[in-house]
């Protein structure tokens, strides 16, 4: 039998160096907190606490620390939350993604020029939340082709589009050109971040090989959800799990071919164990 594993399967770049300089913190002793949960996934997040890493869930629960390292997560928070962990006298250790990083300082620029700043994304998102905080004066977040269609400005010096990482390139152009007509002066910055894209097209290609599927994630990460959809077109045998005790896979021992991946938020070690175990039992 064959075993196909996506090469994207698992952390994207952004969360393994977010978790890298987790362990690194651990490592030195430090006391640290992390601004939010570092990742989707109970395991590691349990994991993390049982090695002395607390998750911060609050403004308020930040105000009651007043010792220790705060660890900003890869999808970033608004300016204003560095600012107050260093006002309380905390160590603030930014690993935000680099190019959710690269969203914060055009934001930033080009709202501090006196543009408008308009986020192509999900209101709703961390990320998103993080973005709007880095701008000097109020973005305007669109999503839909409705808002695009909505939205007006008077401001001579223009506009300027960013995306959430994540968001989908085709939606994104399509959005893009609704502003384009409207005749401002718009500049326009393609953020998207392909690790997302790239893992669900890789996991389309092994679904559609794979008699099984497993795909291993979180149950509440989004993006392992995505995933599962996608490989559930392709191939009517997926299957999800969180770990390997969820995996009940009763196969015939002449399967030729089974397809694995995970969403980004799925440690290694994890996808190995199934990896392992499909190996070893069919
Ligand atoms: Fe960074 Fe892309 Fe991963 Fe987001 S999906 S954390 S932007 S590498």
């Amino acid at each position: 039998m064959e075993i196909k594993l996506a090469k994207t399967a698992g952390f994207c770049f952004g969360v393994e160096r977010a978790m890298q300089q987790v362990y690194e913190q651990i490592a030195k002793g430090n006391k640290i907190y992390t601004y939010g949960p570092i990742i989707h996934n109970e395991e590691v997040v349990k994991d993390l606490k049982s090695r002395g890493v607390e998750v911060i869930h609050s403004d308020e629960e930040l105000s009651e620390i007043t010792e220790g390292t705060v660890i900003i997560r890869s999808h970033g928070v608004p300016k204003e939350i560095c600012e107050k962990i260093e006002r309380q006298g905390l160590t603030c250790l930014d690993a935000t993604c680099p190019f959710v990083k690269k969203i914060h300082r055009i934001v930033s620029e080009e709202s501090a020029k006196g543009r408008d700043i308009v986020i192509i994304g999900n209101d709703k998102h961390p990320e998103v939340e993080g973005i709007k905080g880095w701008c000097e004066t109020p973005a305007v977040v669109v999503e839909s082709e409705e808002e695009a269609e909505k939205y007006t400005t008077n401001n001579p010096k223009g506009v300027c589009i960013v995306s959430q990482t994540t968001f989908n390139y085709n939606k994104f152009k399509d959005l893009v050109e609704i502003f384009l007509k409207k005749g401002y002066s718009i500049s326009t910055v393609n953020t998207i971040c392909n690790a997302t894209e790239e893992r669900q097209t890789e996991a389309r290609e092994i679904a559609k090989a794979a008699d099984v599927m497993i795909v291993i994630g979180d149950r509440h990460s989004s993006n392992t959800g995505k995933l599962y959809e996608i490989c559930l077109q392709e191939c009517k045998n997926t299957h999800f799990i969180q770990t390997l005790d969820d995996l009940n896979l009763e196969l015939p021992k002449s399967i030729p071919c089974v397809g694995i991946t995970a969403g980004a938020s799925t440690p290694k070690n994890i996808i190995e164990e199934v990896q392992n175990y499909v190996r070893v039992n069919f």
